[in-house]
């Protein structure tokens, strides 16, 4: 369905825990370990399927990270038995990927995006907080092999912290079919909130003129390749390219809130309406009308961690 801004809501990002096996310094304001309400993945199904009859096509796992509930394998399971997903996708550290990657696929995820901010294990340790990057390399390798495609790898780059490894993680697209996306730091923390240290889009293009465009999917992220590239890079600019016009996102939390903008701190439960698939649909598409037209991250920093949304 339609949004009050003639926008078309075609994708719901499920947040399935608040928990996180990493401590990402640009993340969260709130403790990665914390655990609010979890839902079942019954309860998931249940609201995809009322997003599904709203016109939503496309699912996101997400968390937290929500590779810490082994029951996720499960939810992706009952989540592919609704017809109208065209695609159900997954985020991850991908520290417990190699785990679990075959079974996803097994239980009909199509794709998966990893978070991977350096290729140099004590830049790497220095972001996250764990000295997990062989773990996380194991499940990109195991998401390939897996046949979770199109691998997507998720860095977020900040001067003189990482941004001296943009170049590593591009050398990953030379001969590997791997897109590998620079979003721009978004104000969730304190680093977040310090905009000297965001590197934008252009900024990359600039430091990296090899890079010329490349067709891509509609969507968030402009796409670029090296010359006979394998793989792409992709650039997500939320803040100096606000693509808030084309959202087409909602965004579940783990708690069964609904947060129809990233960066607009109102929420709506909707656990109530869990019971009666009717009352929970027309629920959704109230809900679906109060999105805002866009962020206001120039104006005021959102109140939650990206830990507890889900990014
Ligand atoms: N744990 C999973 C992961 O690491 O991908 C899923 C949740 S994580 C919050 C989702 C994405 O949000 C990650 O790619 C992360 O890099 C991104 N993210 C977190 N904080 C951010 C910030 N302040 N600015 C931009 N992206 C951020």
């Amino acid at each position: 369905m339609k949004d009050s801004f003639g926008r078309e809501i075609s994708y719901l990002r499920i947040s399935v825990t608040d928990r996180c096996n990493l401590n990402c310094v640009y993340c969260g304001k709130e403790d990665c370990a914390k655990k609010a309400t979890e839902l079942s993945p019954a309860a998931y199904y249940t609201i995809a399927k009322a997003f599904a009859s709203c016109g939503i096509n496309k699912v996101r796992i997400t968390g937290g990270e929500p590779l810490v509930r082994a029951d996720v394998v499960e939810t992706v399971r009952l989540l592919r038995t609704i017809p109208e997903l065209k695609t159900l996708a997954l985020t991850t550290n991908g520290v417990y990927l190699a785990q679990y990657a075959a079974a996803l696929k097994e239980a009909g995820l199509d794709s998966v995006n990893i978070s991977l901010d350096s290729t140099d294990g004590s830049t790497y340790r220095h972001l996250t907080g764990a000295d997990v990057l062989d773990k996380v390399m194991a499940g990109i390798a195991a998401a390939e092999a897996a046949g979770l495609a199109p691998v997507k790898i998720n860095a977020v780059l900040m001067k003189g912290v990482n941004s001296q490894g943009a170049a590593a993680l591009i050398e990953l697209t030379k001969e590997r079919p791997i897109d590998v996306r620079f979003i721009e730091l978004m104000p969730f923390s304190e680093q977040g909130e310090n905009a000297a240290l965001r590197v934008t889009g252009d900024e990359v293009l600039r430091q990296f003129p090899f890079l010329k465009p490349v067709a891509g999917e509609e969507g968030t992220a402009r796409y670029y390749a090296g010359e006979g590239f394998a793989g792409r890079v992709g650039l997500i600019s939320p803040v100096s390219h606000k693509f808030c016009a084309q959202c087409n996102r909602m965004r579940l939390l783990c708690d069964g809130k609904l947060k129809p903008c990233l960066g607009d701190d109102a929420v709506y439960d909707i656990l109530p309406y869990l019971e009666d698939e009717a009352a929970l649909v027309e629920q959704i598409k109230t809900i679906i009308l109060k999105k805002p037209a866009g962020h206001r991250f120039e104006e005021n920093a959102p109140a939650h961690g990206l830990n507890a949304i889900g990014g």
